[in-house]
């Protein structure tokens, strides 16, 4: 894997950040460590501390600011675990927790309290398989995480084969981030995995919460995405200081479509202890994603959802209000 920046006094002299910024760094990485892989430390070298991807991705003292109502597993993550790393809370859908690894640790991520060590499938793997194999309801496999694309590719194609083996499995799909922060991730032999599989379109959903993290080789990473014939759309958080305008929402939906990406969700921040100062309350959420659909077709314009501990899906947050 590529390199990636692990500590505080690095990432403080990599980026030109003020010295006095290290004990803030170095105190939110003990509750969640920093992790910033190379392709994203140039990217965001000498950007300042509010720059919209630096905010992502910077630990910052704010992270450690308790508030009402934030807390460890805001999803009901536990509630629903089928075998280790096997999530089944939508029906026909199960979402695979491939690995602990991520190639960046994002700020606001949910499952940054998430028991990683005790529930990665890839550690379970055959565990996850006999679950999946005993719940033909099950038509769709999820490969999430973590990242699943943080396994090495010989790993992945083991997973895949044997998904591939379970008849009643007919749709893949990988959420990732790698492409949008390590595109040299998307190497010749993972297009060749996605584009031979019998799911074949695999749908990749790629994490991305800003139009300057699609840069030229992020670019070039997605086009090799396109051509294994892959279903792509995206997914962001609406997030303080990063997207929270409706110019930076319209820009990011312009170059996605650009790229051929379909905008799919912008989630309203989960509430995970920490990352309180990312929220952006729903009713400013809703007006925001007014002004999108004022302003772009409507196939640009993501759906607005939240994550509701035992819903039976994503919530879709209403633009107009409800009548009665
Ligand atoms: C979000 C999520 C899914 C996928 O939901 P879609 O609406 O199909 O994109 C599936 N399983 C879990 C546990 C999820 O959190
Ligand atoms: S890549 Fe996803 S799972 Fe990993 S830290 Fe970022 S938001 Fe969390």
């Amino acid at each position: 894997m590529e390199r990636s920046l692990t500590d505080p006094a690095s990432l403080v002299r990599r980026l030109r950040l003020p010295d006095d910024a290290h004990a803030s760094v170095a105190a939110a990485s003990e509750r969640f460590a920093l992790k910033l892989p190379e392709h994203l430390a140039q990217a965001l070298e000498g950007r300042g501390a509010d720059d919209p991807l630096v905010r992502q991705f910077l630990p910052s003292a704010d992270e450690l600011v308790e508030r009402e109502g934030f807390v460890s597993d805001p999803v009901g993550d536990h509630a629903v675990l089928r075998a280790p790393g096997l999530l089944h809370k939508y029906r026909g859908r199960a979402l695979v927790v491939a690995t602990a690894a991520c190639p960046v640790h994002c700020r606001y991520c949910f499952r940054r309290e998430y028991p990683y060590a005790e529930a990665s499938a890839a550690n379970h793997w055959p565990e996850v398989l006999d679950a999946l194999a005993g719940d033909p309801s099950i038509v769709e496999v999820i490969l999430s995480g973590g990242d699943p694309l943080s396994l090495p590719n010989r790993t992945l194609a083991r997973m895949v084969t044997s998904l591939e083996a379970l008849p009643h499995l007919t749709r893949l799909r990988v959420h990732t981030r790698f492409p949008t922060t390590s595109p040299a991730r998307v190497d010749d032999e993972l297009c060749a995995l996605l584009a031979q599989t019998r799911f074949a379109p695999v749908v990749v959903v790629l994490h991305v919460n800003h139009a300057r993290e699609l840069d030229p080789d992020v670019a070039a990473a997605v086009r090799r995405l396109r051509a294994t014939g892959a279903t792509l759309l995206s997914q962001s958080v609406l997030l303080r200081g990063v997207n929270d305008d409706a110019d930076t929402l319209a820009a990011l939906s312009e170059r996605l479509g650009a790229l051929g990406v379909v905008p799919y969700y912008l989630h309203l921040l989960d509430r995970v202890r920490g990352a309180g100062h990312f929220e952006v309350p729903e009713t400013e959420s809703v007006a925001l994603v007014q002004q999108l659909t004022a302003r772009l077709p409507g196939y640009l314009v993501p759906r607005l959802v939240r994550e509701v501990a035992g819903e039976p899906a994503k919530t879709l947050i209403p633009l107009t209000p409800r009548v009665g």
